[in-house]
């Protein structure tokens, strides 16, 4: 694995948020995109070298949403970015990790992303992810 791509917070309203933690980092967001599989809408914050992403429900069944009933807001995984998601997942696969899809699926950002479970993980939902480049 490389380095942390980004953190993903959990939010009730993704507006409210925004407008948090633009005050927070001192820039922007610079972007917005809805995944509709996941039931979720996103907003990417770049401050120096790192990068948040805040995550909203766009529905009652939305993962995040259940993530919000349980436990509210607050950290809800941390992405790493690897070269290969196919060869990483197998790696970790045969470590005994458990992997939430085994078939990485696209993700917000033009990323191809896998997670891994939480329990395996000392409770921290980890996020695979790996830049889809053009071809
Ligand atoms: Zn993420």
């Amino acid at each position: 694995m490389d380095k942390i791509e980004h953190i993903g917070i959990a939010v009730k309203d993704l507006k409210a948020s925004n407008t948090l933690f633009e005050k927070l980092l001192g820039v922007p967001h610079y972007k917005t995109e809805e995944v509709v599989s996941e039931g979720v809408r996103t907003s990417f914050f770049r401050s120096g070298p790192n990068k948040i992403e805040l995550l909203e429900a766009t529905n009652p069944d939305s993962p995040i949403a259940k993530y919000l009933e349980k436990k509210g807001e607050g950290i809800h995984h941390v992405a790493f970015s690897v070269e290969d998601i196919v060869s990483e997942i197998d790696r970790l696969k045969g470590e005994g990790f458990v992997v939430l899809n085994e078939i990485p699926k696209k993700g917000a950002d033009n990323k191809l992303v896998a997670f891994l479970h939480p329990k395996g993980t000392n409770g921290v939902l980890v996020e695979l992810c790996q830049e889809i480049k053009e071809s």
